[in-house]
């Protein structure tokens, strides 16, 4: 593509997860703290006189998993863009994916929020900020976050974001699984497992305390994920997963958002290579990434 533009959108981990009983939209009520980590989608966008997506998959990456041509969502997020501001749809728009498809790590949102960014550039819109995390919480809970990235506090149900204060440089070993989980089917063992969730969900200040003091012990302490339990049920073999982790020197295991993915807060980025190292020959794929991480951003080529 000429004239092309590249935004590069982290995964997400939660960092603590809240969630309520459903409201009468169905939704369910979150208190939630999103970490943006390393590991990246990128959306690329060029001029074309038809409108065209192309998915590309790293190896780790279910592609199979992905919906057919012109059900992605990066195919919504481009009509909804249009319609906000009376525009056609049009361009060629590619998206490489390195974020574990219906993972718990929201690469689905991070390619909402990528192609927002990058289709408002290509057809020089500048919507303004609010207008655009308005456009990303139509799209899902999680977009918003996928723009802002870095850490954040998110409630409603997970659309309204604020950063919150993030004194540390946290690593994380992060183990996918190429079969994913599907996070309606997880929300609704959550309403099996708990018919008395409360309206309001509990929120997250232990996590707010060690961001803010950038302390990974207390941080591996308080972590905290109303769905693990329902992940688990579901994943029976998680649980393993995380105690492998833990007995190679992660310092917590968590099953990330609606899972399958583990996650593995560890002191350091030695001790995270070392985790990893330890788990790579029982599992397909053990990453690492580095958090927090910019939200979606230009990627400027030399
Ligand atoms: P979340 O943590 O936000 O619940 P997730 O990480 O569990 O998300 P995603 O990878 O975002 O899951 O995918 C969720 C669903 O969205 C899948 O069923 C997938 O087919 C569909 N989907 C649509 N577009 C995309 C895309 N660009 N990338 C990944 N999944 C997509």
């Amino acid at each position: 593509m000429t004239n092309e533009i590249t935004v590069r959108v982290p995964a997400k981990v939660n960092l603590y997860l809240g969630v309520g009983a459903p409201r009468p939209d169905g939704f369910h009520p979150l208190d939630t703290v999103y970490q943006a980590i390393g590991l990246y989608d990128d959306v690329t966008a060029g001029p074309a006189d038809d409108w065209r997506v192309d998915v590309r998959t790293s190896d780790h990456v279910a592609a199979e998993a992905l919906p057919p041509a012109g059900d992605n969502i990066v195919d919504r997020a481009a009509r909804l863009l249009a319609a906000h501001h009376g525009v056609d749809v049009r361009g060629e728009l590619r998206v490489d994916k390195d974020i574990p498809v219906a993972a718990g790590l929201a690469g689905g949102s991070a390619d909402a929020a990528g192609a927002l960014v990058a289709l408002d550039r290509l057809w020089q819109l500048e919507t303004p900020d609010d207008d655009l995390l308005r456009l990303a919480g139509e799209l899902g809970s999680d977009v918003p976050f996928a723009l802002v990235g870095g850490s954040a506090h998110g409630t409603g149900r997970g659309e309204l974001v604020h950063r919150v204060p993030d004194e540390g440089g946290w690593w994380w070993v992060v183990v996918p699984f190429r079969e994913g989980l599907s996070t309606p089917d997880v929300y609704r063992r959550f309403d099996q497992l708990h018919p008395d969730a409360p309206v309001v969900p509990t929120g997250p200040l232990a996590v707010l305390g060690a961001l803010q003091d950038g302390d990974v012990r207390a941080l591996a302490r308080a972590l905290h994920n109303d769905l693990q339990a329902a992940a688990l049920d579901l994943r029976p073999e998680l649980a393993d997963v995380i105690a492998a982790g833990e007995e190679a020197g992660g310092l917590r295991g968590m099953v990330s958002g609606s899972g399958p993915t583990v996650v593995l807060l560890c002191g350091s980025g030695d001790e995270a290579r070392q985790v990893a190292g330890t788990l790579a020959p029982s599992y397909d794929t053990v990453l690492i990434a580095p958090a927090p991480v910019a939200g979606a951003h230009l990627v400027v080529r030399a």
